[in-house]
């Protein structure tokens, strides 16, 4: 290193060790990073958003598109890390937990990436659907086997919950998978990179977004119960034939469309409300 020149990152601070607690396996392959950002295509000019920065794997090809990005991180040493390696108007950093951040208080559309930590995905996500009107899309690495179920089609072993809630408002495309080898240190599980695109207004049903969710709470807790029986209470087998669905039926047969049809037939008829609110 030439007099004068500033160290190198890994120089400048002592190692991290990674914690568990906050699922941290830091990215290390620069074929996978560059192949992410590649995926993102991240544009001068857009709002992105990263979760988990971590070390900064991924933020520094982010910073070397961008004039700016934002970040949300939960683990203070590495927040003030990138502090110190960035400026803020480059970038602006978030020391919160994304799982109860306000998306909504940043200006949209956003474009959100991260590699996520995988402890807390499926909540995660969640949190961050509500948000599906103010996104422009979504770019994640997560556990493969998450990404396969958000992916999968009805009557597929794959399809459940995390499928209906999110196919309702994404289209969601599985990208590529990447080895444990890329991370370090490497997770006991194979991780895939996902998009999500939120899908256009008005192809979105206006339906009761409680009503919806308890319906397919309610299904895919009793897997192997026909749709007769596991929505028992919520609405009759009347109500199933009428809104077009064969009540004997299984939660995985039945489409995100399908399932939207049931929430507005129990939401038109003013549903029992002790039972929506638990
Ligand atoms: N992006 C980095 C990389 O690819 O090397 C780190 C990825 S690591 C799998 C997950 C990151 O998310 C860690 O930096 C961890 O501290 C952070 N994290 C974990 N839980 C979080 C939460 N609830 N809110 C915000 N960040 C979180």
């Amino acid at each position: 290193m030439a007099e004068g020149e500033a160290p190198p990152e890994a120089s400048r601070h002592p190692r991290h060790v990674p914690r568990k607690r906050f699922g941290q396996h830091f990215l290390h392959d620069p074929y996978v990073l560059q192949r992410i950002v590649s995926a993102i295509d991240p544009r001068a000019g857009e709002h992105v958003v990263e979760i988990g920065p971590g070390e900064g794997a991924l933020t520094r090809p982010l910073l070397e598109r961008l004039p700016r990005l934002t970040v949300v991180e939960i683990d203070r040493d590495l927040a003030a890390r990138l502090q110190q390696e960035f400026p803020a108007e480059r970038l602006e950093v978030h020391l919160a937990d994304a799982l109860e951040f306000d998306f909504g208080a940043l200006p949209a559309p956003l474009r959100l990436v991260g590699n996520l930590p995988y402890n807390v995905s499926t909540p995660l996500l969640f949190h961050l659907a509500k948000y599906a009107d103010r996104v422009r899309d979504m770019h994640f690495m997560l556990q493969r086997e998450v990404v396969d179920r958000m992916a999968a089609e009805a009557s597929t072993p794959e399809y459940g919950r995390l499928s209906v809630m999110l196919q309702r408002r994404f289209r969601i495309h599985s990208l590529f998978r990447v080895a444990p080898g890329a991370f370090r240190p490497p997770p006991k599980v194979e991780s895939a990179v996902v998009r999500l695109e939120p899908l256009p207004p008005e192809q979105i049903a206006p339906v009761d977004e409680a009503v919806f969710a308890r319906v397919v709470m309610r299904a895919f807790a009793a897997r192997r119960k026909t749709l007769r029986n596991g929505l028992a209470g919520l609405i009759d087998e009347a109500g199933l034939r009428a809104a077009g669905i064969d009540p004997g039926l299984r939660p995985e047969n039945i489409t995100p469309g399908e399932y939207i049809k049931i929430a507005m037939s129990i939401g038109s008829k003013s549903a029992p409300a002790a039972d929506l609110d638990r």
